[in-house]
């Protein structure tokens, strides 16, 4: 139900001022890192429909064109299912009604101060909103489908549930957690709106999805228990389009902002690897893989030799930069699937499953020498680095036990003279 291609790379400008056009187009290029297509004519906009339709992922409209004076180009791009919005001098009663019917997404006023702030925080919203799934849960196949047709306009990919017990289903079964908010009505069959909420919250805290209950004009008290059940906003019946995509567009913004303030604190803000906090949250969970499917828990700590004297050679800065250049390359050594951390200091966790003591050893081996052999040259100066990595193997272990057991053998490694590989398995 997507109302854009997933693959649209560009956004279509169609302003028949070549000066405005041009500014508006460099801002987009910039703050968007997306080719703006630019269009002087209904005409114009025409073509590029026809030569670059599958690209254009959002449309910037003006009303007023030589060959289109009174917002007729909007037609060819609703008709299209491409999210639009326009930019225009007035913004009479009439002339709102006459857009929103049309189906454009949102109108900006040309003269506010902030226009084009605005134009560029809707086009983001709209080109985030492509891979955001929203569940619409309604008894009544035509309010389904009204919702799914305003959603669209801003982009949104849709899905729908006809009872409560399906959007359960539903979303049980979305593995790629692809639907992140519902839209949820209040008067179903079977199970209601306020209960069907509840068993969502329950098992979905923020900010993995949101909740917008809908109730209907006159019900009282209903707005109240929709949010007490744990909806994030409601709606009343009747609202207006914007009423809907206001709301739904806020409630995005604010679960995108919690998630990143979450991704942000489980990251270390030098290396961008995942940091100690992240670790700790998943180790359980890494923990129970493991005894479920009988592997064996595999744990290194890389700590790099004599930083110190890194430091004192090149200052903090210059520390910094291996320290980043150290992360980079332990990153393209590791699997996807393997647990990276930096957990303090100069110092690393590695924490993987699915290979034995024998691959612990050639990957504690390999990422030995990868440091090694960096080819670092910091401010003209050639900079040699090294590692000493502790290893562990626990079968049916905890991650905490596995990684004590590999710091014990950082000890052990540096006892041994540094930038060697201790612990278990032995040499041979
Ligand atoms: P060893 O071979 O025994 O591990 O010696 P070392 O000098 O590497 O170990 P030590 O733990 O004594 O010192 C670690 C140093 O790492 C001290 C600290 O200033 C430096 N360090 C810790 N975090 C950072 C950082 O974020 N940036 C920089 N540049 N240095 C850091
Ligand atoms: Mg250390
Ligand atoms: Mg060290």
């Amino acid at each position: 139900m997507a109302s854009a291609q997933d693959t649209a790379d560009c956004i279509l400008v169609v302003e028949d001022s070549r000066s405005v056009a041009g500014w508006l187009a460099g801002r987009i290029e910039e703050t968007l890192g997306l080719e703006a297509l630019v269009a002087g004519s209904r005409a114009a906009a025409q073509r590029l429909l026809e030569s670059d339709g599958a690209r254009i992922g959002a449309a910037v409209l003006d009303l007023d064109l030589p060959d289109a004076p009174r917002g007729e180009v909007v037609v060819d791009l609703v008709e299209r299912q491409i999210p639009s919005l326009v930019l225009t001098a007035t913004l009479e009663d009439d002339l709102r009604d006459q857009l929103v019917g049309a189906g454009v997404c949102d109108y900006i006023l040309k003269d506010a101060p902030d226009a084009v702030d605005s134009v560029l925080r809707t086009l983001q919203r709209i080109l985030r909103n492509r891979s955001i799934g929203v569940l619409v849960v309604d008894d009544s196949r035509s309010a389904r489908e009204y919702l799914v047709h305003l959603l669209g306009r801003w982009g949104f990919r849709c899905f729908e549930a006809g009872r409560g017990q399906e959007a359960l289903e539903r979303i049980a079964a979305d593995d790629a957690q692809c639907i992140r908010l519902v839209l949820c009505d209040q008067n179903m069959p079977g199970m209601d709106g306020t209960t069907l909420i509840r068993e969502l919250r329950r098992r979905y805290p923020l900010p993995r999805l949101g909740i917008i209950g809908v109730s209907s004009h006159g019900s009282g008290l209903l707005s109240a228990r929709l949010l007490k059940a744990g909806a994030d906003d409601f709606l009343t019946r009747p609202f207006l389009e914007e009423e809907l995509s206001v709301r739904v567009n806020q409630n995005v913004d604010l679960m995108e902002l919690l998630r990143e303030a979450r991704e942000g604190a489980r990251r270390d803000p030098l290396t961008g690897l995942h940091n100690r906090l992240y670790l700790d949250e998943i180790a359980e969970q890494l923990s129970e893989t493991a005894r479920r499917t009988q592997q064996p828990l595999v744990a290194l700590v890389v700590d790099l030799d004599h930083f110190k004297a890194i430091n004192d050679r090149l200052g903090h800065f210059g520390g910094d930069t291996v320290l980043q250049r150290v992360a980079e390359q332990l990153r393209d050594t590791v699997r996807r699937a393997d647990v990276l951390v930096r957990s303090g200091g100069e110092e690393f966790f590695i924490v993987t499953l699915g290979i034995d003591a024998s691959g612990a050893r050639t990957l504690a081996e390999r990422i030995r020498n990868g440091i090694e052999t960096l080819d670092l040259v910091y401010e003209g100066e050639s900079v040699a680095i090294s590692a000493s990595i502790g290893v562990a193997v626990l079968e049916g272990g905890s991650v905490e036990a596995a990684l004590k057991a590999a710091d014990l053998a950082v000890y052990e490694a540096k006892r041994q003279g540094r930038n060697c590989v201790a612990g278990l398995p032995g040499p041979d």
